[in-house]
């Protein structure tokens, strides 16, 4: 079903007794001020994540990453099984930084997206084009082959289950945001391509967030936007005021 979604990328931030205070924080912030969305998530770094569990009151919790392999020999992976055996039940996959730094492409992600699939955790699936492609106008061509690599060997009722996230990468961390009409052109460019292969019903119960500089004075325009479902929020997530200011920015 398509959802309000704000959800955090804490990213490499944050020692332990930092993350546990702003978890609290953000308990705090939501049950003073409520929530006016569907579902608060915190991608935490893995380390935190079962003490994120522990202390999930109001929010659900995001690994930022998981193994394309099943289980075995991989040092210093962490698989889909062992996030959802440990109540983690989302994943942000294929963010620009893994592709960018670690080498992901479109068919390891594709993996991933089966690996958290198969064990009951939902994909929160990144997409977004660099600036040359989007100066170079091959931002739509772009997006629409990694979605179509990664998630269109789905079946349609798999395929329901993924979140999507477009994040152009250009405002990924750089305070540019991408304006309302740019993220809505994507985001009904996205819904677009969605309907042309599962059909209109689907593609309108796909929740596409938009990520890229998002914060507490522009989140209100981008969520206005019809085919903004809401946010993944980066660095404006690691301040508990201002993140929970974006959750109730519908
Ligand atoms: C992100 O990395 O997913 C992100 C959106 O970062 P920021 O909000 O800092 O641009």
């Amino acid at each position: 079903m398509r959802k309000k979604i704000v959800a955090g990328n804490w990213k490499m931030n944050n020692t332990l007794e930092v993350a546990n205070k702003l978890m609290q924080d953000v308990n705090a912030q939501l049950e003073a001020r409520g929530k006016n969305c569907d579902e608060v998530i915190l991608g935490v770094p893995a380390l935190y994540l079962i003490p994120a569990i522990e202390q999930s009151g109001m929010f659900q919790v995001a690994a930022q990453n998981c193994s394309n392999k099943i289980s075995g020999a991989y040092t210093g992976e962490i698989s889909a099984s062992m996030l959802a055996s440990t109540d983690v039940m989302n994943c942000i996959l294929g963010h620009s930084e893994r592709r960018a730094y670690y080498g992901e492409t479109n068919e390891i992600i594709k993996e991933k997206v089966d690996r958290c699939l198969e064990n009951g955790v939902t994909p929160i699936f990144c997409c977004g084009e660099v600036l040359e492609e989007r100066k170079g106008h091959k931002h739509f061509e772009v997006v629409e082959s990694q979605i179509n690599e990664a998630l269109f060997h789905l079946s349609a009722k798999a395929f329901g289950k993924v979140v999507i996230a477009y994040e152009p990468v250009w405002a990924i961390g750089t305070g540019e945001t991408a304006s309302p009409a740019q993220a809505q052109e994507m985001h009904a460019f996205i819904r677009s391509v969605v309907a042309t292969q599962f059909g209109d019903e689907v593609a309108n119960d796909t929740t596409i967030l938009y990520g890229g500089s998002c914060k507490g004075s522009n989140a209100k325009e981008l969520f206005a936007c019809q085919d903004v479902d809401g946010g993944l929020i980066g660095g404006a997530s690691l301040d508990a005021a201002e993140f929970i200011t974006i959750a109730n920015s519908f």
